[in-house]
């Protein structure tokens, strides 16, 4: 039986988790549950799961207090509540489904304490890829990625010699701007970007997705999980959704992983490895699915991409201010205070500005997330609109 810890669980991540969860009952078993501010839906998750501890929102503390669904676990709030969930002593692995920032520190706590994680908060390895992933194989930690692509990257590539690869293709749907001019995507709503061609996610996510900043994180991500090179590392828009990932070896041939766009399947094959296990997920009738189209990415349109890679070849402590200033940028676009376009370019004005600091430690990485954040304020007040 192994017991998790996990983070995020009323989150879209949280949630298909727990439908995985909940059709293997005799393998796994919720120890713990964080929600930020859906208390009615932890509520309902306590019954069905019954955790021993629960952290909410600081916020939210004295309502979740007062709910007699929770009386009687041990409740916890705030950052301090999910480091504890995080090293739980009979936890065997902690799930992070937290949304950006918040997902860094119980990470590292988690590492620190020896458990396993399986991440799907992106922000974790891109903020600070080399020291988590120097910590975890310090401490003996499996670090599993939890993500359509990358999951089923990381298990096709388990047991694989390094030498044998030469590349990896992540697929990118696009997302909703894929055909628009430069023009009509100025213009753009965050009802407009919210829209997202296939997969339902939360709103952080889905803009990234927008702005394909998600799959410049992916492709950081990639390197610290799979230990590639980032110029072995492609991007392919692929508006079906049906191919997430492909692997390129020596001799010049392919593999490509194939199936429905449904997230239950990448969390149960991270959750489940190296065992695979029926799922819930309908097999992919080909002849039906039609043509598949690929595309190469335009970056002129979508510079969030560039920047990903940019950052990644500098190393140090840009990723860390890319991640800071897109996670203002983004907010600020979904408040209505400025237009998409301007995500990239609070982004890259942020970095512009930004003076790296090479061999980051951890001092330094949050140094640079704060100060990101507030140049990238700054940016954002001068044009407000
Ligand atoms: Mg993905």
């Amino acid at each position: 039986m192994m017991r998790v810890s996990l983070l995020g669980s009323t989150g879209s991540i949280g949630t298909s988790t727990l439908d995985v969860l909940a059709g293997l009952p005799e393998r796994f078993e919720v120890e713990c549950l964080s929600a930020g501010s859906n208390i009615d839906l932890l509520c309902d998750q306590v019954k069905r799961f019954r955790p021993k501890r629960v952290c909410v929102g600081e916020e939210y503390a004295k309502e979740a207090g007062e709910r007699n669904e929770l009386k009687g676990l041990e409740l916890l709030h705030g950052p301090d509540g999910l480091i504890a969930l995080a090293t739980d002593s009979r936890v065997d692995l902690v799930i992070n489904g937290l949304v950006a920032g918040a997902g860094l520190r119980p990470t590292l706590a988690a590492v620190e304490a020896g458990r396993d994680v399986a991440i799907a908060n992106k922000e974790t390895l891109v903020v600070a890829g080399h020291l988590v992933t120097e910590l975890a194989a310090r401490n003996g930690v499996r670090l599993i990625p939890l993500d359509s692509e990358l999951t089923p990257l990381w298990q096709n590539l388990q047991g694989v010699s390094p030498q044998q690869v030469t590349r990896i293709v992540l697929s990118a749907s696009g997302g909703p701007f894929f055909d628009m001019s430069l023009d009509e995507m100025a213009r753009a709503t965050p009802e407009e970007a919210l829209r997202h061609p296939t997969w339902r996610m939360g709103p952080k996510i889905t803009i990234d997705s927008a702005t394909l900043m998600n799959k410049g994180f992916e492709v950081i991500e990639s390197r610290w999980f799979l230990g590639l090179d980032i110029e072995q590392i492609d991007v392919v828009i692929h508006r079906q959704s049906i191919v997430h990932c492909l692997v390129e070896f020596l001799d010049g041939s392919l593999t490509a992983h194939l199936s429905h766009p449904d997230m239950r399947l990448p969390i149960q094959q991270a959750l489940t490895h190296p065992e695979r296990l029926p799922t819930p997920v309908p097999s992919l009738d080909l002849v039906s699915t039609g043509s598949l189209s690929f595309h190469a990415p335009d970056l002129e349109r979508f510079p969030c991409l560039a920047l990903a890679y940019e950052v990644c070849r500098e190393g140090g402590t840009a990723a860390a201010v890319l991640n800071a200033a897109n996670e203002i940028g983004v907010y600020a676009f979904l408040a209505g205070r400025i237009g998409f376009l301007d995500v990239p370019d609070v982004v890259r004005r942020t970095l512009d500005a930004h003076v790296n600091a090479s061999g980051a430690n951890l001092d330094a990485v949050f140094e640079a997330d704060r100060w990101g954040r507030e140049k990238a304020r700054e940016i954002v007040a001068g044009l407000n609109r």
